[in-house]
This record gives structure tokens, sequence and C-alpha cells, in this order.
């Protein structure tokens, strides 16, 4: 798990809130923002992006996480989240798996509004990821299910 001094979590959970004023969250109303740091170094920082198409709706933390890939970024060592809910916004299922795809391990910083937060890491919250071994494992034409016409 990559380590973070104090000042490091406490300028995420800043660029979290900070991005979270730019959410376009017309039919929720439900505003999140993400900061994400890279492994390099550099903070990428996204909000969510609804849709009239619900479906389309794009995460903060995805939003986050796809400013950092078009940069270059290929390791990420935290992403802060940060939505009003009193436990704070963890992210859902999509993210998670999404996030996985760059580094398993990086930390997850939950922001809360009464500004405290709390630190875990993504593989403690996705514990069975689908990964580019799932993948290769699934090419391997004599691995054909019996039973497979
Ligand atoms: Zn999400």
């Amino acid at each position: 798990m990559p380590r973070l001094d104090d000042t490091q979590i406490e300028q995420l959970v800043s660029k979290a809130w900070e991005a979270r004023l730019n959410a376009y969250a017309p039919y929720s109303q439900f505003h999140v923002g993400a900061a994400l740091l890279a492994a390099d170094g550099r903070i990428f920082t996204g909000a969510n992006v609804e849709n009239a198409s619900l479906g389309l709706t794009m995460c903060a933390e995805r939003v986050a996480l796809g400013a950092a890939a078009a940069a270059g970024v290929r390791s990420v060592a935290a992403i802060a989240v940060a939505g009003v809910d009193d436990d704070g916004v963890v992210p859902c299922g999509a993210c998670r798996q999404v996030l996985n795809e760059f580094s398993p391990k990086m930390l997850i910083i939950r922001c809360r509004p009464d500004g405290s937060h709390s630190v875990t890491s993504l593989n403690e919250l996705l514990t069975s990821p689908f990964t580019g071994e799932s993948v290769e494992k699934g090419k391997n034409p004599s691995r054909e299910p019996v039973g497979a016409a």
C-alpha cells in the first residue's frame, strides 16, 4: 500500500471538495468530487457529470482517472472522494473496477462533510477484480468449457 503523509492527504481532501463544486448533477443533485494523486506526484481532479440518458452518467472518480490516463499516468497512489454523506462516499462498483486497472493497492480517501476523512485501500474494497489475467485465460481455446459446441 502506498504511504502518504498527512500534508499530501489533506491536499487531496481539499482538492476533492474543491472539484465537487464543478459537479454537473442536475438530476440527482448528488455532487461528488475526486482528487487523484498519480505515482509521479501530479494531481488530477474530477467531478460527476450526469446525462439526461442517466446510464451515461460519469462518476467523479472515473472522470479524474480519465484525465490522468490521458496525461500518461499509469500508476496511481491515491484518490480522495468527497460527497455529502455522513460516512463519506466510496467509489461505486464500476469505479472500483476501473481504478483497479491501474493500481489495485491505491489508497481510497473517504472525505466526510464534517472535515474528517478515513483511509482504506482499493484492494480492501474490491476483493475479486476482473483483470487482464482473466482476459488472457479466456483466450485459451484448450480451456473451452465442457459442453460447449
Ligand atoms: Zn462510480
